[in-house]
Formats: structure tokens, sequence, C-alpha cells
């Protein structure tokens, strides 16, 4: 197998939080699937890691604020659902929280919550596999007899994982509509004065604080955009989700700001499959902005399609949007 990819274009892997967090929403429901996504989420970053000697994988405590006498309501009933009882832990009253943070209406405990070191995964993941450092010209893959030839190398089926280049990719036009690239960005910054213990609290934005003064906040959600390269709006949003937070008196130092293009689908489902009328060529792709939690389960699922000829689950095949 041969990696092909372009380390200096955007990536959205490349400044992802990694965050997996099995409730989300307005309305605080389960993610999608996230009652399979889970276990093999974890089952597979364990074993990359030992397999790639790295440490990657890190579960951690969520906490996630209340904004109004509604949300504490909607808790209330989360905690009495049964379905609910493995993602959800304590309700803590207003003001039960470390100080400085805003708690006028209280906050829970999500469990099973975590963060995976995505670049790190990726970095390794390029020492391990047969990886080409290139930028992929679509005009020179071509079809030879059962084969796919692209410059010196030859492969009997191309996978294309190219997240929002999807666009650009002349070999999945009719695709073009299902996939709706939405820009993020998140800042990370320094505060001495903020001391939060090692935790991800969600306050409208999730705060990722790394227990040393270090944190990152994020992520804007932006459908018009111009252009992957961090912008002034977001640094001002993130800023004021900071302030929302935790109050304007704290000075923050400004470290890095990131932007990325989430490669986001129409119905908010992965984009799996192969190509109508070109065997051989296959797409993966769709995982919105929740990489870290659906590619380990949809990796495994298309390897079996791929490999062993599995049938795709309609839900993520391609072929909804093919054959509507
Ligand atoms: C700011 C931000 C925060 C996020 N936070 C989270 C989070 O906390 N948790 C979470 O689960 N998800 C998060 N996401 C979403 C997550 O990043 C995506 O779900 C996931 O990274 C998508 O992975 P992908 O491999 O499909 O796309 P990408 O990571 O974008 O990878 C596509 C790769 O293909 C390469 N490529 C494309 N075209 C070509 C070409 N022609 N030639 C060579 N190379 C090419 C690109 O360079 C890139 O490396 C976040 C996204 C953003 C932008």
């Amino acid at each position: 197998m041969v990696l092909l990819s372009n380390s200096k274009a955007p990536s959205a892997s490349a400044v992802a939080a990694g965050v997996i967090n099995p409730v989300t929403g307005r309305w605080a429901v389960k993610s999608w699937r996230i009652d399979d996504l889970l276990p093999e989420a974890e089952r597979l970053y364990r074993s990359l890691e030992e397999e790639l000697n790295i440490d990657v994988y890190h579960p951690m405590p969520l906490r996630r604020f209340c904004k109004n006498k509604e949300d504490q309501k909607r808790i209330g009933r989360r905690l009495r659902n049964l379905r609910y009882a493995d993602v959800l832990g304590d309700f803590h009253l207003a003001g039960d929280c470390p100080e400085k943070i805003k708690d006028s209406y209280g906050s829970f405990d999500i469990l099973r919550a975590a963060y995976v070191d995505l670049p790190k995964l990726l970095e390794a993941m390029r020492a391990r596999f047969r990886f080409v450092d290139t930028q992929f010209d679509h005009a020179d893959l071509r079809r030879i007899g059962d084969c796919w030839e692209y410059k010196e190398f030859k492969a009997a089926k191309v996978v294309f994982s190219e997240g929002a280049a999807m666009h650009g990719n002349p070999w999945f036009t009719l695709l073009k509509s299902a996939l709706t690239p939405i820009k993020g960005e998140t800042l990370s910054f320094e505060c001495p004065e903020l001391k939060l213990p090692h935790s991800i609290y969600h306050h409208g934005k999730w705060l990722l604080a790394y227990g040393d003064n270090r944190f990152r906040i994020g992520a804007t959600y932006s459908q018009d955009f111009d252009g992957a390269d961090p912008s002034k709006s977001a640094t001002n949003e993130l800023l004021e989700g900071v302030r929302a937070f935790v109050g304007t008196e704290l000075l923050l130092q400004k470290e890095k700001q990131l932007a990325g293009i989430r490669p986001s689908t129409f119905d908010a489902r992965p984009l799996l499959g192969a190509h109508p009328t070109e065997a051989g060529l296959y797409l993966f792709n769709g995982l919105g902005s929740k990489g870290a939690s659906v590619a380990p389960l949809m990796s495994r699922h298309f390897t079996k399609y791929l490999l062993s000829g599995a049938q795709l689950d309609p839900e993520v095949d391609i072929k909804r949007f093919l054959n509507p």
C-alpha cells in the first residue's frame, strides 16, 4: 500500500483538537452511532499506540455547563434515561465548579470523553507505511487494463481520502453537492491565572485545559469563507468564547490560531463507496466534525467492504446520493 499526500496542503486532521465527546449538540443527545463508535475508537487507538509506540489517546473528564433553565431540565431528563447511563455522570449545582468559571445554571459530567493527538498519530502512520509526500494530480491517473497507473505507481484500487479537497476531484464531481466544506478554527493560549484541572470544559465552545496553564478553545463553524488561513473574525469569536466562560479580567497570552476545513456532508453521514462506473476507484470521506470518533469504525467497515466484499451500510454508502 502507498499513501500519497501533500503534507503542506490544508488538512483538517492536522489542526483538529481530536476531541471525542459522546453527548453533543444543542439538545445534548448521544451523537450518531456513538455506542458502536466509542468501543472501536478506543480499541483502535490503543492498538495503534502499542504498535507504533506512541501516546495519542487521552481519556479526559468533560464537564458541560448548562446555558439556561431549559438546558437544566433537559439534562435532568437525560440523567433519568437509562440509555444515557454510560455517558452521563453527576449533575453539579450552579457554582460547584473551579473558580473563575461563569456558572449560573449548573453543569454535568460527560463520561467516556477523550482527545486524540491526531497530528502525532498521522506522523507515526506516515513513518510506518510507504508514504510519498506529493501533490496528487488527478490528470495523471490513468486506467491501464484492470489497473490504475499514476506516474511510477500501479494499483488495482485507488482510495481517495482527500477531505474537503474532494471538491477538486474530477472523478467524483457527481458527489460535489454532497460535501459541504465547513471552516473551523481554534485558538491556543496561556493564562497562568486560570487554574483549571486537566479536563475538557464545554461552555458554548469547548475549552481543553492541559493542566499546566496551557489551553485550547474551539471551534468556529463557517460555511462562508475565503481560504483556509486563520481569520480575524474567528480570533474575535474565540476570544469572546473564553471571556463568556471565565470573564474579561484575565490576561490571555495568545499562542497559536489554527484553521482547517471540515469535510462535512449534506446529511452529516460519512461518504464511502465505489465509483459508479470506474471500477477500482473508491471514496472514503465525509468525516465532518467528528473524525476522531467516526474514522475508526468506518475504516474497519470500509476495509471489510474493500477486501472481503462485505456490503456497505446504505446510510454511509455514496449510492444514496448517486441513485436517490
Ligand atoms: C478547527 C477544527 C477542529 C476540529 N476538531 C475536531 C475535534 O475536536 N474532534 C473531531 O473528531 N474532529 C474535529 N475536527 C474534524 C476533523 O478534523 C475531521 O473530521 C477529520 O480530520 C477529517 O479527516 P480527513 O482525513 O477526511 O481530511 P483531512 O484531514 O483534511 O485530510 C485530507 C488530506 O488529503 C490531502 N490531500 C487532499 N487533496 C490532495 C491532493 N490532490 N494531493 C495530495 N494530498 C491531498 C490533504 O493534504 C490532507 O492531508 C476538527 C476540524 C477542524 C477544522
